[in-house]
């Protein structure tokens, strides 16, 4: 056993990087210049810079800050830099000055025409990079930043780590490149460091920190200030993640966040109201926007059936005999206990408006919820909505036999399963199309 506490030089490799890098619903995600602006007010140095959405805007702001600049496209995707845009119609948006070259995520600009010209590339386009998946997402901001002479680029990140119960400062002298490739590639360029939450930070947390990434002299204490102010930061707004990828040394000596990332727990935003209003909904999956006006618990995830189902444990347990039963989920939808025929419309609705959806398994037990009530929704939904796909339905619990009825008398032709396996078995057979 190890210390739960304080240095380890790579106690082990970082195998779970779901863990350390967190993703999906409960994750609240902003882009960086909001997060900038948050790490700014708690004391960490990030450049000179402001906002854009129109190209006339960029350059007012280039003007301002004066001579070199760097144009950012905002989106909630990294590896933006190495990204490549697309117009609307698919085409590859050629570099301004540099036809041959691809237009990136991150570009320098000389001046302010030139930041305008940059601007007006990139905003309404489309940004592919390796995070972002290949449908890519539309540029709508942009952050326009004086232009940083770097020295050296380093990767420094605080996150909450399930197995130590601690936040962990993870750095790296190998800034600039995602973390996961040096995790893969080289794991023991990779100082982590546990924070005892009992105790705080401790400017010894910041000194390893800085040791471990070869700093010297004056840039050892503005590591140890960074350090701290990144401590803070993350704990006062109960942060998930705070990446700084790359922090960098100018060359005249100054420690600063180039690029900046933060995540957070929605079951903590009702502290944080302020950073509930930085949510960008154009960033967000549309249905998962939907789905969360009506109080339904809704990730879309990647297989094609559909499934609505009652209580977050019954849903998980749904995917699973999904999985085995050799399908794929399209999405996890918790209608939560106490759903009403309205939120099963929604909820219907929602399921069958995503494309990648063939077959539907809707999976009820029926405690508080009735089943009579989940077999109107759904006849009331299916109407409305209308279905393209096969839909199988298994209920239980509660008034099973009146919903029974109500689906049958409906006249739309569900098949009815009378067990889980009954259900899962029709299910991924029909979204087969067998
Ligand atoms: P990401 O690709 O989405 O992670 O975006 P970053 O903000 O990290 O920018 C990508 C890269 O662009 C950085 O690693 C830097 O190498 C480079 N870059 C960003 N801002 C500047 C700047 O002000 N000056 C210089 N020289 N390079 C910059
Ligand atoms: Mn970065």
């Amino acid at each position: 056993m190890e210390f739960a506490w304080g240095l380890s030089y790579n106690p082990r490799p970082v195998p779970n990087l779901l863990a350390v890098f967190p993703t999906g619903g409960s994750v609240v995600k902003i882009h960086e210049y909001q997060a900038k602006a948050i790490l700014k007010r708690f004391g960490v140095p990030v450049p000179e810079g402001d906002v854009a959405h129109s190209p006339d805007e960029a350059r007012a702001i280039a003007e301002k800050l004066g001579g070199r600049v760097v144009v950012k496209s905002q989106i909630h995707a990294g590896g933006r830099g190495k990204g490549t845009f697309r117009d609307k119609s698919g085409q590859t948006v050629p570099r301004p000055g540099d036809g041959d070259r691809p237009l990136g995520g991150v570009i320098l600009a000389d001046d302010a025409a030139a930041a305008e010209v940059l601007a007006r590339g990139m905003l309404g386009n489309v940004l592919v990079t390796r995070q972002s998946g290949p449908e890519g997402r539309e540029v709508r901001h942009l952050l326009i930043e004086e232009g940083m002479d770097i020295a050296s680029e380093f990767y420094l990140a605080l996150i909450l780590d399930r197995a130590t119960r601690s936040p962990v400062f993870i750095a790296s002298a190998e800034g600039g490149t995602e973390i996961e490739e040096v995790a893969a590639e080289r794991p023991d360029a990779i100082l982590r460091v546990a924070v005892d939450p009992r105790v705080g930070f401790s400017p010894w947390i910041g000194r390893r920190i800085a040791f471990g990434l070869g700093l010297e002299g004056k840039q050892v204490s503005a590591a140890v200030k960074l350090t701290a102010a990144l401590y803070r930061a993350f704990m006062e707004t109960d942060a998930s993640l705070a990446e700084i990828n790359p922090m960098v040394l100018t060359g005249d000596g100054r420690v600063l966040a180039l690029d900046a990332k933060m995540n957070f727990d929605d079951n903590a935003l009702y502290r944080h109201p302020d950073i509930k209003e930085l949510r960008d909904l154009g960033e967000e999956d549309p249905l998962e926007v939907e789905a969360s006006k009506y109080g339904l618990n809704y990730i879309k995830l990647d297989g094609n059936v559909g499934c609505m189902v009652n209580g977050a444990g019954l849903a998980m347990s749904t995917m699973d005999i999904i999985k085995h039963h050799g399908g794929s989920p399209a999405n996890f939808l918790d209608a939560g206990g106490g759903a009403t025929t309205e939120m099963i419309t929604a909820a219907f609705r929602i399921l069958l408006s995503d494309d990648n959806v063939k077959a539907v398994l809707i999976n009820i037990f029926g405690g508080i919820m009735r089943c009579d009530v989940v077999a109107e929704g759904v006849v009331a939904a299916a109407k409305a909505v209308g279905i393209e796909v096969p839909v199988v339905i298994r209920l239980e619990g509660t008034n099973v036999e009146r919903g029974k009825e109500i689906l049958k008398e409906s006249g739309l032709t569900f098949e009815v399963a009378d067990s889980m396996r009954d259900a899962a078995e029709k299910v991924v057979a029909a979204a087969e199309g067998r």
